[in-house]
């Protein structure tokens, strides 16, 4: 990771964020990274069919690993982006065993990450969590469900984005898989960013959740019973990607915080049926937060 040179918790815009970088290179990668990353906010709306004003994006000088949504601004920590760009990984050839389509390279994995974040963070303002709050009171089961709201819709977002990018190159079960293998390595070392996100091994689970029973066509409802075989087929799949990721990360991150037994954890998960709790929670308040917002769960 590199480091950068300025005071802590400076409020910035994106121009002048760049231009406090010292270095050439990292300042075109990151100028790069958060162009293609903030587009995923223009993307949601179009994808909700909602003309929302887009929100503001300051950048703060701090190396905490943080981003928050607050009113109609969205404040993401230095030390996220520089997370996100310099997280270690495994290459594609390994994971995959094939060379990447031409269109893949590794940028891929830091601007799926960042987009990921910005999205999160953009659906707890235009899903008006704050008003679902207001209804429902802050217990730790509303936050947490509403946390789940934000990953979830999030890696919609990023979906849709794919499929466009990928289509012509990739069948659809695999632009599932490149997804789910851009997203683990940035998020695997995030640590939990407060107590309402859950812990990410059972994060993870919810992402395979997501990912698989996602519909191809935009204009259906996902499968959230399971009752197509290939959402079973593709979560199976995913499953296994996920550890294999999983075990590559352990070759690769020797730090001992991160030695922890994210496999086993997520066995056991499928095995007592807790992997579904996450969704069951989120059901809860989902009817809540379509009414409130005026959106449609995708
Ligand atoms: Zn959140």
């Amino acid at each position: 990771m590199k480091y950068t040179t300025y005071d802590i918790n400076e409020s910035l815009t994106i121009e002048e964020y760049l231009a406090r970088l010292p270095d050439t290179g990292q300042r075109e990668a990151t100028r790069k990274l958060l162009w293609y990353s903030t587009a995923i906010l223009a993307e949601m709306n179009h994808n909700m069919q909602k003309s929302e004003e887009l929100p503001e994006i300051r950048i703060v000088t701090n190396p905490t690993l943080n981003a928050e949504a607050i009113s109609y601004l969205i404040r993401i920590n230095s030390g996220l982006i520089e997370h996100c760009l310099y997280s270690k990984h495994m290459g594609y050839e390994t994971i995959f065993e094939c060379i990447p389509p031409k269109i893949y390279n590794s940028e891929q994995i830091a601007i799926a990450s960042l987009s990921w974040i910005i999205a999160h963070e953009w659906t707890h303002i235009f899903r008006h969590h704050d008003k679902v709050i207001e209804e429902l009171g802050d217990t730790p089961e509303t936050l947490r469900a509403l946390e789940h709201d934000a990953d979830y819709c999030a890696i919609a977002s990023i979906y849709r984005r794919l499929q466009i990018a990928y289509f012509q190159h990739m069948n659809d079960q695999h632009i599932r898989e490149v997804l789910l293998y851009c997203l683990f390595w940035p998020l695997r070392t995030l640590p939990s960013l407060s107590n309402t996100h859950e812990e990410i091994g059972q994060r993870l689970c919810n992402f395979l959740i997501k990912i698989a029973t996602l519909s191809e066509n935009p204009h259906q409802a996902p499968d959230n019973d399971v009752i197509e075989p290939q959402t079973l087929e593709s979560f199976l799949s995913l499953a296994s990607l996920l550890m294999k990721c999983e075990e590559s990360f352990q070759e690769i991150d020797d730090t001992e915080a991160n030695k922890s037994n994210l496999i086993e954890n997520f066995v056991r998960r499928i095995q007592d049926g807790s992997f579904t709790d996450t969704t069951t929670g989120w059901e809860k308040i989902s009817q809540v937060v379509e009414r409130v917002s005026s959106t449609t769960n995708s």
